[in-house]
């Protein structure tokens, strides 16, 4: 599997080749807001390396796995984020529609209903 996909939206925003309101990022992983926000706060967490779903995880990706969390914490930590929902939509029927795998991070009002 290829790192980057020249077809993905979200390989173009990674490569610079489209903007996007970007919070933080290192060498593995970049967040960025929602363009379409569905809470005060909607972030996606995205690997820089492209993974189309939850599905094609495999074994050498659990580290990359592992630090997507982290980064998540860290993130929500210096933006004093205390409460938040974590969604991966996986297959087109749950919602997906962006074909390279990302955490949305919710938050900023109540999510119990979300
Ligand atoms: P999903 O439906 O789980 O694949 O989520 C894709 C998310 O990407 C949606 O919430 C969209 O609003 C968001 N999105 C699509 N295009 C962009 C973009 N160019 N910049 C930021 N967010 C985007
Ligand atoms: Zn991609």
């Amino acid at each position: 599997m290829s790192q980057l996909d020249n077809q993905c939206i979200f390989c173009k925003i990674i490569n610079k080749e489209i903007p996007a309101s970007i919070i933080f990022e290192d060498e593995k992983i970049i967040v960025f807001k929602d363009a379409f926000p569905k809470a005060p706060i909607h972030w996606l967490f995205v690997p820089k390396k492209h993974i189309p779903t939850h599905m094609d995880i495999s074994q050498e990706n659990k580290e990359l796995m592992g630090h997507l969390h982290v980064i998540v914490q860290k993130v929500a930590k210096e933006n004093n984020i205390n409460h938040y929902k974590l969604i991966m939509n996986c297959g087109y029927e749950s919602g997906q529609r962006v074909f390279h795998i990302h955490l949305h991070l919710l938050s900023g009002k109540t999510q119990e209903e979300v």
